[in-house]
């Protein structure tokens, strides 16, 4: 059966920079549909071109909507995109969900396409499924027929090959007015064809920042940190792929698309998996060639590793190390103790790449002596940390914390999944102005009565000016350090440039940085 497939994404205010990459996801879904020669396109409105054709203007008042709020200017364009889309002829749209604006905008538009056309059959795919799943499908009023957990390449063939939905693993839908979470299967990546790239199916790609990501497995993860949805949607039996199928993909993105620069997406890349791919690019036409960045686990790294990481051309490597106080590394059931983090941490910079340490504070539980103990070890990791991100805990349904939060101190509002669902992160905003939590937990000793997210934001703020102002230590994300490289600059210039720009939705700006490769 010949159907055409529209894979849409709509990120809404740019608050990360990282939205203006290619979406590996996105092109992995259209190359399956083009595999089984059906007709895609590829609509990702997180480019340049088309933010600056939304406008400041739009772009503010959409981050400034609550999530039930509407208005004149908000509905303008939601309906020009309905009709746009619509006026398209798609049967099946796959719609790529994402938290706050960009989901209300979203949501939205599968509203109105929906009620004009109820034979258009929508799935939800992305990073906010694998947070709220069945939540988001209850919120979405019919809009959606269905979601796809994890990277769920399994379920996009399913559908594309026209399967009985009941039959295809890692999705979730509505049978008979009730929820229905199908079997969840690993899956293998290399079972299912590379990214499309090509400018014919995703449009404006020329208007994206040429950082490309590269998966070197299914993403699934074999540990369980109380606060992480992973083990959940991606399972926890990781799958490696291929190293040669990875250089190959490698091979045509630096060939057909002159990539030089790759995040790589795993958040627990496989053992050795890094070494490998290193030794790889060593021995291929990449080296010398390409540059990297992405996750590494404390744990898992030979001696040497990161001198052959640096060879093969990895700039930065981010670490989640959440705290540094020994309890907490226990509650938090991270698996790695302050002596391995020392020792790995201590050994990154020696190779000439950049270290990111990423920490949860405050967490549920958190008290004055570990909060006293992280910062004593933050003060002597300092020598060789080039930069330390910091976020506080959120509580997310389908982790540890969601499903047992009285274990871990944590009290859920009544109205928790709901205000959850629809909360807005506001990652360019000082976290004192987030919206209150729905959610609170016990910290610094006090009852849980006495806590307010007032006094949790005042705590946190605590923690980063001392990291701040004390230890002069930057809040940089890895792939800050490819940006860096790809223009040229220093990577504290090119952050503060970048999240300046983005402050001011200065989108031409942005363009004129990366003017080397963006039309
Ligand atoms: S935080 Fe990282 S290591 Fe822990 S479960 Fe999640 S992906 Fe795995």
């Amino acid at each position: 059966m010949q159907r055409k497939y529209l894979v849409y994404n709509f990120s809404g205010e740019l608050d990360d920079i990282s939205h203006l990459f290619p979406n590996e996801r996105l092109g992995r879904i259209a190359a399956i549909i083009r595999k089984h020669a059906q007709e895609v396109d590829i609509i990702d409105r997180a480019n340049l071109l088309d933010l600056i054709d939304f406008g400041k203007k739009y772009m503010k008042n959409l981050g400034e909507l609550s999530f039930y709020d509407s208005n004149k200017l908000y509905e303008s364009r939601l309906e020009k995109e309905a009709g746009n889309i619509l006026k398209g002829g798609y049967d099946v749209i796959f719609m790529n969900l994402w938290h706050g604006s960009g989901f209300k905008f979203s949501i939205d538009l599968s509203n109105i396409i929906k009620k004009s056309n109820p034979g258009i059959k929508i799935y939800g795919v992305g990073q906010k499924v694998d947070w709220f799943k069945e939540h988001i499908l209850k919120l979405s009023n019919n809009s959606l027929d269905g979601l796809i957990i994890g990277l769920g390449y399994n379920a996009i063939e399913g559908i594309v090959l026209n399967e009985k939905v009941n039959n295809i693993n890692n999705l979730i839908l509505y049978v008979n007015g009730e929820i229905r979470e199908n079997e969840k299967t690993p899956i293998d990546v290399d079972d299912y064809p590379v990214a499309l790239y090509d400018g014919n199916i995703y449009r404006n790609i020329e208007h994206k920042i040429p950082i490309y990501s590269i998966t070197l497995s299914n993403q699934a993860c074999p540990n369980r940190c109380v606060f992480c949805i992973r083990p959940e949607n991606y399972g926890r039996l990781n799958k490696a792929r291929k190293t040669e199928r990875v250089i190959e993909e490698l091979e045509q993105l630096n060939s057909n698309y002159n990539a030089a620069h790759f995040r790589i997406e795993d958040s627990t890349p496989p053992p050795n998996s890094l070494n490998e791919l290193s030794e790889f690019i060593l021995n291929s036409e990449l080296h010398g060639k390409v540059k990297f960045s992405g996750f590494s686990r404390i744990d898992t790294n030979a001696p040497g590793t990161f001198s052959l990481l640096k060879e093969a051309g990895f700039v930065a490597l981010f670490f989640g190390i959440e705290s540094l106080d020994d309890e907490n590394l226990i509650r938090l059931r991270k698996g790695i103790t302050y002596e391995q983090i020392k020792h790995t941490i201590a050994e990154v910079p020696l190779s000439g790449i950049h270290t990111v340490g990423s920490f949860i504070f405050p967490i549920p539980g958190e008290t004055k002596q570990s909060m006293e103990n992280t910062l004593q070890r933050v003060k002597e990791l300092k020598p060789y940390l080039s930069s330390l991100l910091v976020l506080p805990a959120g509580v997310y349904p389908h982790t540890e914390w969601g499903k047992y939060p009285a274990k871990y101190g944590i009290q859920l509002a009544d109205d928790y999944v709901e205000k959850s669902v629809i909360y807005p992160l506001k990652y360019l905003l000082p976290f004192k102005y987030w919206p209150p939590f729905p959610f609170k937990y016990k910290i610094m000793d006090k009852e849980i009565e006495n806590i307010n997210f007032g006094y949790i934001a005042k705590v946190y703020q605590k923690f980063v000016d001392k990291v701040t102002n004390e230890f002069h230590m930057p809040a940089i994300p890895d792939y800050y350090f490819l940006l860096a490289d790809f223009i040229g600059k220093d990577y504290v210039t090119t952050t503060k440039t970048i999240i300046h720009y983005m402050i001011d939705r200065d989108y031409p700006a942005i363009g004129k940085l990366f003017s080397k490769s963006i039309i």
